[in-house]
């Protein structure tokens, strides 16, 4: 179990003050002048030397993305944009960062714009977050009047301006290019890539943009070392990380662990185990809605990282983990995520616009046990067909979570069909 000195969020349950004299007690803002005078080379170096992954769902090397903006500015402004538009089914760690934690967020924010010649940095907010908008301008309020940001920002010589965007509620605004448009006013639509942000993001200016939590871990691991965070789970799996459970546990909770931790003591340590006990467990989705479940059996032993996710064939994705016992009904579980994508496609791109509708459609059936057995492959071809086929990963967010029942529960969609057609269950009908 993660030590208590070993947290990077000393606040995330709200039960400290979450002011700035409260995050300066408890060690924030605490000579982060100096941090900045190490140099922009020099922070980039120690945020690759700590293995630190984007904690945003893709997991791309954070110090690595950061070195692709520009070293000398053509002209443009660069950017930092901090994608707050934490909007994925199950997911709710960064929401506890923005309202309890606010400047981590905010101190983290200023190093890195630093770190890539940025002078001004926009957090986009999802439109739903009020609460979380509200903490988060009275943080940055605060460090404003305190003179930590504006013009020589805490005495480092470095102009900064931090900008809270509040977004209008389209889970697609997640997708960086998509969140780019929709900052610049426009409808949140994904550009086709590349060019890649780091090349022409915002206004046509080179643009980084991270997850909340990335950018909120990076002034501590300035002040602790590469070597302390990369100390934490096994190689290119480093550091500690918020995990997000939800579902069937005795007591869900987010709460920040050591990466490759295993579910298990994930499990048993935070959330008081299973709701009626291991056996009990039927399928976990690991990492937010849109990576494929894993059925209770081979859950148990497995460990909470990128890497071993990803064998198993799903994803660590943003670490919130949606635990369902044996009273779940898994076929209409995963007909809710399909009809969540299909509401949210921004039907830009046809295999997705029409492909999320068709899925979900099929899937309805499935759920009633109204559908032929072949149709279960005809539906996993289709799945197949919009992965990668799209402009952004919705089409794959859509597909993948059909692909694990298929992969997984096979027999439980055929024996609904079977037992349907039988007349012997009153299958549960999709609403
Ligand atoms: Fe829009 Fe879907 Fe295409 Fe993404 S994959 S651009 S959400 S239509």
């Amino acid at each position: 179990m993660l030590k208590d000195q070993d947290r990077i969020f000393t606040n995330i349950y709200g039960m400290d003050d979450r002011s700035l004299k409260g995050a300066q007690a408890r060690g924030h803002w605490d000579g982060t002048a100096d941090l900045i005078g190490l140099g922009r080379d020099k922070i980039v170096e120690i945020m690759k030397a700590s293995g630190l992954r984007g904690r945003g769902g893709a997991g791309f090397p954070t110090g690595l993305k950061w070195s692709f903006m520009p070293k000398e500015s053509d002209g443009r402004p660069a950017y930092l944009v901090i994608n707050a538009d934490e909007s994925e089914p199950g997911t709710c760690k960064d929401r506890e960062i923005m309202r309890h934690d606010p400047h981590t967020l905010i101190e983290g924010a200023l190093i890195a714009s630093f770190a890539m010649g940025a002078h001004a940095c926009y957090i986009y907010i999802r439109g739903e977050y009020i609460r979380e908008k509200e903490a988060l301008q009275n943080a940055i309020d605060e460090a404003y009047e305190a003179g930590l940001l504006g013009s020589d920002a805490c005495g480092s010589g470095w102009d900064f301006d931090l900008y809270l965007h509040h977004g209008a509620g389209a889970y697609i605004c997640g997708e960086e290019t998509a969140l780019i448009e929709s900052l610049e006013g426009k409808k949140g639509m994904p550009r086709m890539k590349p060019p890649f942000p780091a090349g022409a993001g915002l206004y046509g200016c080179p643009t980084t943009v991270n997850n909340v939590e990335s950018i909120a871990v990076v002034p501590t691991i300035l002040r602790r070392g590469a070597e302390w965070f990369a100390g934490f789970g096994r190689p290119n799996n480093a550091g500690t990380k918020l995990f997000a459970i939800s579902g069937h546990v005795n007591r869900p909770c987010v709460v920040e662990e050591a990466m490759s931790i295993s579910f298990e003591e994930l499990i048993e340590t935070h959330c008081g185990g299973i709701r009626g006990g291991w056996d009990n467990l039927k399928a976990v989705i690991p990492g937010g809605s849109s990576v494929p479940l894993i059925p209770g059996g081979q859950m148990r032993d497995a460990i909470m990282d990128f890497d071993y996710l990803k064998e198993q064939k799903s994803g660590l994705g943003t670490a919130a983990v949606i635990v369902m016992d044996n009273s779940t009904d898994v076929i209409k579980a995963i007909w809710r995520l399909s009809a969540f994508y299909k509401h949210e496609s921004c039907g830009q791109c046809t295999p997705c616009r029409e492909g999320t509708g068709w899925m979900m459609r099929v899937m309805d059936r499935l759920v009633k046990g109204d559908a032929e057995v072949e149709e279960i492959d005809m539906l996993l071809d289709v799945t197949k067909q919009v992965e990668g086929h799209t402009i952004c990963a919705l089409g794959d967010a859509a597909a993948w979570p059909i692909q694990g029942l298929i992969r997984h529960f096979r027999d439980e969609i055929e024996d609904r069909i079977k037992h349907k057609r039988a007349g012997r269950v009153s299958a549960v009908a999709a609403e």
